[in-house]
């Protein structure tokens, strides 16, 4: 059903998508919402209820208007930084009004405290008779590395320094250009590992004379925002690597998945494309060779559950982006049906910098199974916040104490890795390493490598609420244990904040159903926090009488 979809949409192709087409008319009046889903089926050439499904999906493009005039982050960092609610009672002092909008996490966590103002992402201090701080950048001085020369944080490629990196792109034969990957043992940054070179080569020996590449630039885990620094401040590393990919796959057409929470990376990313197109870098013939290549920003519109891959491909497409099972996987079957490679935007800067230097040197960084380099993202309750580039297998100790020096107030434990990763006991660290194998070793995952600070002062019953709330929010709604679950959970941790107690046979209950019943890793992975929580955290929750503590 859903690939007769894709051949229909792809008549009218990435050009003319639907995803674009429903961003066009965001502002429509819901009176006229009717109306116009008739036209877009027409053009379209798709059932009515497959547009509306599609159109009704997204949180920003709401007929009762744009959610994002004045709401409040609700990422993971934000509740953590401010579990008094501080910034609503200062909005509303200088709104006049109470704010009931909410935004998934806008990727500002090194600042907390943030917030959509006039659709502007703002953060900082929330000082009620101030104007608000447009936060466009993240400041060099947040970001840092540990390594003499990093590779991902360092100075920004010029455009001649990138024009002799395509020139190595194009001269090279692609088998050469892959070898270097494989040699690298690259593994995919976006958080489940995968072996980018082996994703590469599948694609590669698909025969296809049509073939995608997609950067997944939807960085929804909350606490994490390394992919919004590369894409404001490096652009030029993350367009390298698509480039390099489409050479060796043999696509000539790259999309970036854009988050719209992340305005100003759209406009660096249109301006480094347009630098790159002046410089005959993009667009057919590169380099008077026969590679050609195009590069196009498409914006996703406020759906957590588009950063996983056969979602965001539903989404581009224009279908609704529930999560599809594999296989067949994208490297086979993607885009409209054809090859596609998707990788994450810190995985293609990562090939970069192993086009600069070499597979084998990226390979010495790091440990056998885990090379090269990581991008952390630290939390406001650091006391050195910010972006930190870590070689892999750095003790997380020294990321938390040195790096990141410290915590600015008492802190009980940090959560690493978004609203799936693991929540560990800040005496429990000493012998974790950053990479792979110590995080699944214990238990954890490293995931988009975020780490959001647990203050002693925020009560584990409401960061379980928050948690839930966070799925039963971003669940596609495609299987039942996610979609009711999540809901149903939130309900008991709401419950619980009202004073009832909890009954621990219906919460293990529900815990297992999501673990066992989930298609995909967002109804799958919220136990594991929980279960963490419900280890070290016990005495703090308001059990039914009988629970062993
Ligand atoms: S687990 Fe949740 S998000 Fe994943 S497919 Fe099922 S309903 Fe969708």
């Amino acid at each position: 059903m859903s690939s007769n979809i894709s051949k229909l949409l792809s008549r009218r192709g990435i050009d003319h998508s639907l995803l674009e087409a429903f961003h066009h008319h965001q502002k429509s009046p819901a009176s006229s919402r009717e109306r116009l889903i008739k036209k877009l089926a027409k053009e379209h050439q798709i059932g009515e209820a497959q547009v509306a499904a599609s159109f009704s999906f997204y949180d920003h493009l709401d007929s009762a208007g744009d959610p994002r005039e004045l709401a409040l982050c609700n990422g993971t960092a934000c509740l953590c930084a401010d579990p008094d609610n501080r910034l609503l009672a200062a909005l509303k002092k200088r709104h006049g009004k109470e704010v009931t909008e909410r935004v998934s996490c806008l990727g500002h966590c090194y600042a907390a405290h943030a917030y959509l103002d006039r659709g502007q992402p703002c953060s900082g201090d929330p000082a009620p008779s101030r104007e608000p701080e447009i936060t466009n950048t993240i400041s060099d001085e947040l970001v840092r590395s540990n390594l003499k020369e990093p590779l991902l944080t360092t100075t920004p490629l010029s455009i001649e320094q990138t024009a002799e990196l395509i020139t190595r792109i194009t001269t090279q034969a692609p088998y050469d250009l892959l070898d270097q990957i494989l040699t690298s043992k690259l593994r995919g940054c976006g958080g489940a590992g995968f072996p980018t070179g082996v994703k590469w080569e599948s694609c590669m020996r698909v025969k296809s004379t049509t073939k995608f590449i997609i950067c997944n630039a939807d960085e929804g885990d909350p606490g994490a925002f390394s992919d919004r620094y590369l894409l404001e401040s490096q652009p030029l590393r993350v367009l390298t690597g698509m480039m390099l990919a489409g050479r060796v796959i043999g696509a000539t057409t790259g999309l970036i998945y854009l988050r719209d929470e992340y305005p100003h990376a759209s406009t660096t990313l249109q301006k480094a494309i347009s630098d790159l197109r002046a410089a005959a870098l993009l667009g057919k013939g590169i380099n008077g060779g026969e590679f050609d290549f195009e590069i196009k920003v498409i914006l996703g519109a406020g759906a957590y559950i588009c950063g996983e891959e056969t979602a965001l491909i539903a989404s581009i497409e224009g279908r609704r982006p529930e999560v599809a099972v594999r296989p067949p996987y994208p490297t086979q079957s993607g885009l409209y049906g054809y090859p596609t490679v998707v990788n994450n935007v810190e995985t293609f800067a990562a090939t970069t910098a192993i086009l600069e230097t070499s597979g084998e040197e990226y390979a010495r960084l790091g440990s056998t199974r885990s090379t090269g380099t990581k991008l952390i993202s630290l939390s406001s309750l650091f006391n050195q916040p910010g972006i930190v580039e870590v070689e892999m297998g750095t003790p997380l100790d020294d990321l938390l104490y040195q790096w990141g020096d410290g915590f600015s107030q008492p802190v009980k434990a940090i959560q690493v890795g978004g609203p799936l990763g693991g929540v560990i006991r800040t005496d429990q660290t000493t012998s974790l390493t950053l990479d792979f194998e110590s995080f699944a070793e214990h238990g954890f995952v490293l995931g988009h490598g975020g780490i959001v600070a647990i203050p002693e002062s925020m009560p584990m019953n409401r960061f379980i609420h928050h948690l839930f709330g966070f799925v039963a929010e971003e669940s596609c709604g495609k299987c039942f244990p996610c979609r009711l679950g999540s809901k149903r959970g939130e309900e008991m941790f709401q419950h619980a904040l009202d004073g009832s107690p909890l009954n621990p046979q219906l919460l293990d209950d529900l815990l297992l159903t999501l673990e066992q019943g989930s298609l995909c890793g967002l109804g799958g992975g919220i136990p594991l926090p929980i279960r963490n929580i419900l280890q070290q955290f016990s005495d703090e929750l308001p059990w039914t009488e009988g629970r062993e503590r």
